[in-house]
């Protein structure tokens, strides 16, 4: 289901957009304020954004201008002034498209129809996808950095992350302790020695093993290292 962020500070209308939307099948959030809105735009995972151009605290353009800085979902902006709509235009603002106030909700649900088909079209067409390693029910988003084991996510910190990653990536293939230990910290292991590599792999098989007694994903070869078992 996709999802979709409704930035507007008229709770009027963001309540009949929702609503719409949410007839036609959308799962709907709804901010009020733009510094509020703007936080989960960043930070959540949304697919389409609905943003209003005058908001409290930032207002649309800034909004604008930082999501598009880092994610490539289609963007709609609303206004009450044809003039405002006109000046955005104008400036390239990246946002995918443009509706007046007041529009019929129909018309707004055809618009969000239309983008998120364009876009799905675009990723099936090679934009970017997200690398994916997944291997007995344990998936790593290798992109956005994620990990689940039979559907549940984990949480890891960077270098057990990296260290999991580099294993997994390599399936079958033994890498001693020291190998290990050059490859995922390197320059930055001033303080450190081999045996934060033991650590981080006894606390990676905490977060995705079953059993840690019986490792099913990183196996321990007795004098030598470790492998990722595939
Ligand atoms: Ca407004």
């Amino acid at each position: 289901m996709s999802r979709i962020l409704i930035i507007e500070d008229e709770e009027v209308i963001a309540e009949l957009e929702k609503d719409y939307l949410e007839l036609s099948g959308f799962e709907v959030e709804v901010e009020n304020r733009g510094d509020t809105g703007l936080t989960r735009a960043l930070h959540e995972d949304f697919d389409l954004f609905i943003l209003d151009l005058m908001l409290p605290v930032v207002d649309g353009f800034e909004i604008c201008r930082q999501i598009r800085a880092e994610k490539n979902k289609p963007m709609i902006m609303v206004s009450a002034k044809k003039d405002d709509i006109d000046k955005i235009r104008g400036l390239g603002m990246g946002a995918d498209d443009y509706i007046t106030k007041p529009f019929s909700p129909s018309e707004l649900v055809a618009r969000v129809k239309a983008h998120l088909a364009r876009y799905d079209r675009l990723v099936g067409e090679g934009l970017p996808v997200n690398d994916v390693i997944e291997i007995r029910g344990l998936k790593i988003d290798k992109t956005a950095r994620r990990v689940w084991v039979n559907d549940e996510e984990k949480t890891l910190t960077t270098k057990e992350f990296d260290l999991l990653t580099f294993l997994a990536s390599n399936p079958n293939h033994v890498f001693s302790k020291d190998e290990l230990f050059q490859k995922i910290w390197d320059m930055e292991s001033v303080g450190q020695d081999i045996a934060t590599v033991t650590v981080h792999i006894k606390k990676i098989r905490e977060k995705i093993e079953y059993d840690t007694s019986k490792p099913q994903y990183i196996e321990t070869i007795w004098g030598v290292g470790y492998r990722f078992k595939i």
